[in-house]
């Protein structure tokens, strides 16, 4: 309900917001940027640059759609960004509507040079070292010194994977070692495929490879770690299970040709192989709840509202850190929501709507 009230008020009193976003603008003339485009760097500590209405941490998908949205309603908005997004060791990108087999590098500077267009929008390259929050003021710290205010701060900074210790695992990551078929798994239908096990969580993952390939096994490190019932799954699909450790990865260029399997006696051998799955940890690649106290679900996620917004007042989240479908569909999709909703937090915080329950 609060979603359609939104996009009503937003599509009904389109030109009545920016008229009364330029009032704003007036107002606050000592914020009112010059013309700048995306890349440039900020400019001195008095700069407005450092004193935008939102701020955005994250320059990936999440985080650049949001600002789009944001900069399409006239919002002056700072990303800062450390150009490390966790699809980057992947050439192409799949399942994504209009950019299928798209590298990401590409689809990132196609992004960048769109919101370039939109002069309240700036970018820079730097890292966020430390946020702090007094008086609903966001002050941000980056690597290279700078220093930013906002009321409204978007984290969209994505997860960071801990890939197991494997000789030749990041130079395949995203190419032949993956960890979702629905980004990657129709280049490798019919292929030899391994899922690299640890219990069963991963009989999730195992139950849906069946249907891309009939040539499905799974790898398991000592100790034995399923369950009956998993045992069992496994045996009713004729999925052959092995322990041992994969010591290293065989490929040519990324391309997966073999691995090494070592049995708990010190006894190796090599497993032809097209395409290994793993699930590995991840983290926030940015965790900044010592300072702000934003909560996390129970899978690590940081706790949204519909809106994106987090449990602390103008903080929002995008994004894989708060979205449990990692998908370049959903980080964007995520992104929008929120640049939406802060655009209305904004207006309804200078002057409410009426209740109309
Ligand atoms: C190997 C791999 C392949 C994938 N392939 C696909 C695919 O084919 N199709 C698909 O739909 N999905 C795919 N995904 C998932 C998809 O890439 C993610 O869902 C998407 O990148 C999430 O976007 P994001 O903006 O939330 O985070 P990211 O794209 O990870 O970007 C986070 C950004 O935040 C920045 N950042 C973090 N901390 C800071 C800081 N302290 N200061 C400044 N900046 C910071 C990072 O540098 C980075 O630029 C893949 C994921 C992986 C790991």
């Amino acid at each position: 309900m609060e979603f359609f009230i939104i996009f009503a008020f937003l599509l009904t009193s389109f030109q009545q917001a920016s008229n009364f976003i330029m009032n704003i603008d007036q107002n606050k003339a000592n914020h009112t940027y010059t013309n700048r485009t995306a890349g440039n760097e900020a400019g001195s500590a008095a700069s407005p640059l450092h004193h935008p209405e939102v701020i955005i941490i994250g320059g990936s998908y999440s985080g650049m759609q949001a600002a789009m949205t944001l900069g399409r309603a006239l919002r002056r908005v700072l990303i800062i960004d450390a150009d490390r997004p966790c699809n980057r060791f992947a050439p192409h990108a799949h399942n994504l509507l209009g950019g299928d087999g798209i590298s990401p590098a590409l689809l990132r500077e196609e992004a960048k040079k769109q919101i370039a267009a939109y002069p309240s929008i700036h970018f820079v390259d730097d890292q966020v070292t430390a946020v702090f929050k007094a008086q609903e003021l966001f002050t941000i710290h980056t690597h290279s010194g700078q220093q930013y205010t906002s009321e409204y701060l978007v984290l969209a900074t994505g997860l960071k994977d801990d890939l197991p210790d494997i000789p030749g695992i990041w130079e395949c990551w995203g190419k032949s070692v993956i960890h979702c078929p629905y980004c990657h798994g129709y280049e490798f239908k019919g292929a030899r495929t391994a899922v690299l096990a640890s219990g069963d969580s991963d009989l999730h993952m195992i139950s849906l490879l069946k249907q891309w390939t009939g040539q499905l096994q799974v790898f398991m490190p000592p100790p034995f770690n399923f369950s009956a019932p998993a045992l069992a799954f496994l045996q009713a699909q004729n999925i052959g299970l092995t322990m041992g450790h994969i010591t290293a990865l065989h490929h040519q260029n990324g391309a997966l040709q073999s691995i090494t399997l070592q049995n708990d006696s010190g006894t190796s051998r090599n497993i032809p192989l097209d395409v290994l799955y793993v699930s590995p940890p991840v983290h926030q690649a940015l965790d900044l709840r010592d300072t702000l106290g934003y909560q996390l679900t129970a899978s690590g996620h940081i706790q949204v509202d519909e809106g994106r917004r987090t449990t602390v007042p103008g903080l929002y989240a995008v994004g894989d850190n708060s979205c449990r479908f990692r998908s370049l569909s959903q980080a964007i999709a995520s992104g929008m929501a929120a640049g939406a909703m802060i655009n209305f937090d904004f207006i309804q915080s200078l002057r409410p709507l009426p209740d109309i329950h």
